[in-house]
């Protein structure tokens, strides 16, 4: 046992042994049948979900044609089914039960969906999570996308930023609002706070759940607002 951090990891495996988050196996979060039964969508437009064909010129997942007037997010990927209870269930156990060690599970999964389809993250771009607000943050202790981003990022091209964008503004969860209200909820919530470092850069946002999209908008409006190039919209789950 190399450190006292494995030493109380070992601690609580012991108290709440680690198991499948699908059928409940003790081993590992994922077992190997469950991990492979996921299903993975292949890149698909941000708005409409319609599959864009790459080639040269398009990148797997760029927005469509008829939905780039009413879209800020140029390319995004969201491979996984959030009502796959094994999903479902990782990203409610990171959240609300404080699991940090699911973020790298969630994080390999993401990286190896981006692997099967085939899909190429712009190079030298910068990898910011989506910030919650600070006092959401202490309340929870951590912010689950900043951890799924950290883990995502280990021995990548692109650089982890995440001190630049900033959730200013308190707002309800986007989950517990109704259609209307989601859309006026996150106006304005985001500030930028470092204008020069994201000037003319290629920006992948990266959060745990994409619902309707807004979060990801808004973001990428402050983003834009303060110069930054193409935006791209990852998540682990939709
Ligand atoms: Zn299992
Ligand atoms: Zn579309």
């Amino acid at each position: 046992m190399a450190n006292l951090s494995d030493a109380k990891t070992f601690l609580l495996d012991l108290i709440f042994p680690i198991a499948c988050l699908a059928c409940g196996e003790e081993g590992a979060y994922l077992c190997p049948a469950c991990r492979s039964a996921i299903p993975i969508y292949p890149p698909a437009c941000f708005v409409c979900k319609k599959l864009v064909p790459q080639n040269r010129h398009t990148p797997a997942g760029r927005t469509c044609a008829s939905c780039r007037k009413k879209s800020l997010i140029y390319a995004s990927f969201s491979p996984f089914p959030y009502g796959h209870p094994a999903i479902r269930n990782a990203i409610h156990h990171l959240k609300y039960r404080r699991a940090r060690g699911i973020a790298p599970v969630l994080a390999e999964l993401l990286r190896s969906s981006l692997v099967f389809h085939q899909v190429a993250l712009p190079k030298n771009a910068l990898l910011i999570p989506i910030p919650l607000h600070k006092s959401r943050e202490r309340v929870r202790g951590f912010n689950q996308s900043r951890l799924i981003a950290q883990e995502y990022a280990h021995g990548l091209q692109q650089t982890l930023h995440t001190d630049i964008l900033h959730k200013t503004k308190k707002t309800a969860p986007q989950m517990e609002l109704l259609r209307e209200a989601r859309l006026t909820n996150l106006a304005g919530a985001f500030t930028v706070s470092d204008a020069n470092v994201i000037s003319n850069r290629t920006c992948i946002l990266i959060d745990d759940v994409k619902t309707t999209g807004t979060t990801m908008e808004e973001a990428a409006r402050a983003l834009k607002n303060a110069g930054a190039g193409k935006i791209w919209a990852i998540t682990v789950a939709r």
